[in-house]
């Protein structure tokens, strides 16, 4: 098959390029620091996702399209999107398949992380990836009204909010949200063998596992709606925790 390449400058085109060992995929040449060569076929210009699409999907099938793009991103084998196109697909609706509560933290990039693109996730972000009334319905849109089947906690490795919990810092507007996380340091220090401070990171994760349990233990509490939604088998509600060091998530 006659092979096109296509000669794109990164400052010119609204690509997302990865650079990375990507096998059978974008075969890139890397010709100065300003261009790139990618084979035309390995662009995907259109894979935003559809109703039809979305209302054939399962929470678990969501769930493991979920893990495999994070396996994909651990490994870098990563796709090479048209985003100006997906922009101009998606401009009429949306149909995402899952919807993340993440962290605020700017290492830990979620549709990255699932190597996932526009239209394909709704996100919420706050620090400590804590729960409110405003994110429960936010969740609850993601679910309810715009059809997701899966919703992911996601707490991450050494993560500030926590960190700043467990030190009780007292600061501004701040000061209501680490609050938020007292209840997991709470239960860390009760089941917690080791020196229990913010300088040490394995407490640091222990609070974060925790936090992200009593976080799912709330959105049942205080969501009815999304309570129902899981009982009927319509979504489902998982943890993970975002290794900042290989970039795996770690599902539970
Ligand atoms: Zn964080």
């Amino acid at each position: 098959m006659k092979r096109r390449f296509y000669l794109i400058t990164l400052f010119s085109l609204s690509l997302v390029i990865t650079f990375g060992s990507c096998k059978n995929k974008a075969e890139r040449k890397e010709k100065d620091t300003n261009t790139i060569e990618i084979e035309k076929e390995d662009v995907l210009s259109n894979r935003v996702l559809t109703k039809e699409e979305q209302e054939r999907l399962t929470p678990q099938s969501v769930l493991e399209i979920m893990k495999l793009g994070n396996e994909e991103f651990v490994s870098d084998n990563l796709t090479v999107r048209n985003n100006s196109q997906r922009v101009r697909d998606a401009a009429l609706g949306q149909y995402p398949k899952a919807v993340v509560l993440s962290c605020l933290d700017s290492r830990v990039p979620v549709e990255d992380v699932f190597h996932r693109g526009i239209g394909d996730v709704f996100v919420a972000r706050v620090a400590g990836n804590v729960v409110n009334e405003d994110i429960l319905a936010s969740l609850e849109y993601a679910c309810k009204v715009s059809g997701s089947k899966l919703v992911i906690v996601l707490g991450h490795e050494y993560c500030g909010a926590i960190k700043s919990a467990i030190d009780d810092v007292k600061l501004g507007n701040i000061t209501t949200l680490l609050a938020k996380v007292q209840p997991a340091i709470a239960k860390a220090k009760g089941d917690f063998a080791g020196e229990q401070t913010s300088k040490n990171p394995a407490f640091v994760e222990a609070v974060c596992h925790h936090n992200v349990h009593l976080a799912i233990d709330e959105i049942r509490l205080k969501s009815p709606i999304l309570k129902e939604m899981e009982s009927k088998g319509e979504i489902m509600i998982v943890g993970g925790v975002y290794d900042m060091e290989t970039g795996k998530v770690n599902f539970f």
